[in-house]
């Protein structure tokens, strides 16, 4: 296959990518077609990698049908919510929900999905979704985070089960440090949590400081540890809201710690924005964490989703470039040169927390064939019109295409 005049990633000039055996075979300004070759005319669209959502939870996805509504739409009642639901969570309708929810990420373009899986009560959600990851490998690439939503310092049985699912195939180690009973729990479920990644070398990515309070200081735990340990950059922390409300001498202090650490980071914007400053009056605080100064001092910032239509957030398509704009205006990052390379966040820069090899992906020569082709010139126009995905090739062959 031949896909004739695309912008790659911003690129002034367009050119040619030719496609052989689900590989870049070749980019240049003209390639002329071989014989029976197929020709997709990319009309000087933009081709990006495929995006990645680094962080969400497909277990509990479109599940608010069934869960009833969460009307105050806080995070505690999510919590309650769904802590009711899963406890008569069934497989086959977990892997029917699941289903649906990647078929919606398929048309948005994205390709890599990190999804945490709540195995506190049992493992059925787990299993459900270790199946989907092998039944949708060709056309997503999923990682699995066994994510211990109650924390794991108070309950044997919670620890049994993260192991468990370590056992079984988790790719990812979650936690929730500042959810544990005491701040001390918190730092021993770090530790526990580290100690149990480098034991069966995983990778680690907690919940971490996903709360309001300027008190909430795991994120500096973590990156000592990554960086002692030398983890480093198969460690992340999503959320790490908290650090909205930091003041700036702690931040500069912070982000010392996670320059040397390696460290990732995973904004969730449409979630933070929903379920943080619950407790403010006026002013309420965004509750995001600070992704400008972050990217600014070079740490590493990616972003998911993390709920679609569930107890914890109402809406949602899998769309990351609804996400990344729910950021880019939380976060003040609306000058043009920045909203044209954000969107490196949703791609390149969630490859890095997601631990791609470079060889794996990127539009280039040699790589596998896996990109999206999008309406706009760059994309800051892409942004601004958001026409969508015009094609999505997935190893070489168009999994989607837009009528
Ligand atoms: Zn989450």
């Amino acid at each position: 296959m031949l896909i004739k005049n695309v912008r790659i990633e911003n690129s002034k000039n367009t050119s040619d990518i030719r496609v052989e055996e689900g590989m870049i075979r070749e980019i240049g300004g003209h390639l002329e077609p071989l014989e029976n070759e197929d020709v997709v005319e990319g009309q000087g669209g933009l081709a990006l990698p495929p995006f990645v959502d680094c962080h969400v939870h497909l277990d509990t996805c479109l599940s608010l049908d069934r869960t009833g509504p969460n009307l105050s739409g806080t995070l505690f009642e999510g919590i309650r919510v769904w802590s009711e639901y899963r406890k008569k969570l069934d497989k086959e309708e977990v892997k029917e929900r699941a289903l649906r929810t990647l078929c919606m990420y398929r048309k948005k373009g994205v390709q890599y999905i990190r999804s945490h899986v709540d195995i506190s009560n049992d493992l059925t959600a787990f299993e459900a979704l270790l199946e989907i990851k092998e039944q949708v490998r060709d056309e997503i690439e999923i990682q699995l985070a066994a994510f211990p939503q109650d924390g794991v310092m108070t309950s044997e049985k919670v620890r049994r089960n993260l192991e468990e699912a370590v056992a079984m195939g988790a790719d990812v180690i979650g936690g929730i440090p500042h959810f544990e009973l005491t701040r001390e729990y918190g730092e021993k479920s770090i530790q526990y949590i580290m100690e149990l990644a480098q034991k069966y070398d995983k990778l680690v990515d907690l919940h971490c400081d996903e709360i309001d309070d300027d008190q909430s200081r795991f994120l500096e735990v973590l990156a000592a540890k990554a960086y002692e340990t030398g983890m480093g950059a198969k460690v992340s922390a999503s959320h790490t809201t908290a650090m909205h409300s930091y003041n700036n001498a702690y931040c500069n202090k912070l982000f010392r710690v996670l320059s040397m650490s390696g460290i990732n980071i995973i904004a969730n914007p449409l979630v933070n924005v929903n379920l943080q400053g619950r407790f403010d009056t006026y002013p309420k605080r965004r509750g995001i964490t600070r992704v400008k100064e972050l990217s600014e001092n070079n740490i590493n910032v990616s972003m998911g989703h993390d709920d679609i239509y569930d107890p914890f957030y109402p809406l949602g398509n899998g769309d990351m470039t609804q996400v990344l704009l729910m950021g880019l205006h939380l976060c003040h990052m609306m000058g043009y040169r920045e909203l044209n390379d954000s969107y490196r966040i949703i791609t390149h820069n969630g490859a890095k927390t997601l631990n791609l090899s470079a060889q794996q992906y990127g539009i280039a020569a040699g790589r596998p064939a896996n990109f999206n082709i999008l309406k706009g010139r760059n994309f800051f126009e892409a942004l601004r019109e958001r026409e969508g995905i015009q094609y999505c090739v997935r190893k070489g062959k168009i999994i989607y295409r837009k009528e």
